[in-house]
């Protein structure tokens, strides 16, 4: 697998994800950044609980046109902030080429969401960036295998070798949960591609109490990473309240992450 580093700016910790390193990366954060005190406490407990990236949406693809959209620009300038504070390496979604410039001066991973990961033309502009900041990009809401890994050689192709591959569940029939974990992908991926993988138990089962069996079965299958939706009060979580977890919770699965990965 490759090595990839986030946070190369003054104010982040390095963080490797992938290579030889057996530390699986931790990032976690809020589905959306809500306010200056919200993103400046969860990214404070999100480090004292083992988190080593600090997520959270500033610009949000959201079903509905009504609903709550992220704050933009002062969402990325929160999350530099916090970064500021805690030295965590940030990671935010960039849902288009006319915010591109603008996003990647703030955020020290570009994400790229499941509804964008056939927008050919982000994929391209991401890929040729000056900055060559790593990116995850989502697997898309009913991607195959192979669409996905031709979506991350369209950044690749277009000159940023530094992808990561998330999966983010895939739709089913089944209501029970948001989406199907794919976690078969990750032994598969190992086979087709040097490329990392990610696993995003939170939108992939939309359910809390899911988070933790999914996470542990996440790194015991060999994935490099979690990325988990975390906030001090789940369910006032403005998005995505019902598959948030606490800190508490966050605590625990990054010890139990790190614990599995020791002995694989
Ligand atoms: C998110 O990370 O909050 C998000 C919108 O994810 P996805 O693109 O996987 O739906
Ligand atoms: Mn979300």
């Amino acid at each position: 697998t490759s090595s990839i580093t986030i946070g190369n700016s003054r104010s982040s910790t390095p963080v490797t994800v992938g290579g030889t390193t057996s530390v699986p990366v931790i990032m976690a954060g809020p589905c959306s950044v809500e306010n200056r005190e919200q993103i400046l406490r969860i990214a404070r407990e999100v480090k004292e609980a083992g988190g080593q990236v600090l997520r959270g949406g500033a610009f949000k693809p959201r079903t509905s046109p009504y609903q709550f959209q992220g704050l933009g620009v002062e969402g990325l300038r929160l999350l530099a902030e916090a970064r500021e504070e805690t030295g965590l390496p940030v990671i935010t979604e960039v849902m288009d080429i006319a915010m591109l410039d603008t996003v990647a001066e703030y955020t020290d991973v570009l994400q790229i969401g499941a509804r964008n990961m056939q927008n050919y033309a982000l994929l391209q502009a991401v890929g040729r960036h000056s900055k060559k900041l790593p990116v995850l990009l989502k697997r898309g809401l009913s991607a195959t295998i192979e669409e996905w890994l031709l979506a991350a050689e369209y950044i690749v192709a277009s000159g940023n070798p530094n992808v990561m591959l998330c999966e983010r569940g895939i739709r089913s029939y089944d209501t029970q949960t948001r989406n199907v974990l794919d976690l078969t992908c990750v032994p598969l991926l190992q086979e087709l591609t040097h490329l990392p993988v990610i696993i995003d138990p939170s939108h992939a089962t939309g359910k809390r109490e899911l988070v933790p069996a999914m996470s542990r079965a996440s790194i015991a299958a060999g994935a490099h990473g979690l990325i988990i939706e975390t906030h001090y009060d789940p369910a006032k979580a403005i998005s995505d309240a019902r598959q948030t977890i606490s800190t508490e919770q966050l605590r625990q699965i990054s010890r139990e992450a790190r614990e599995l990965a020791h002995i694989l």
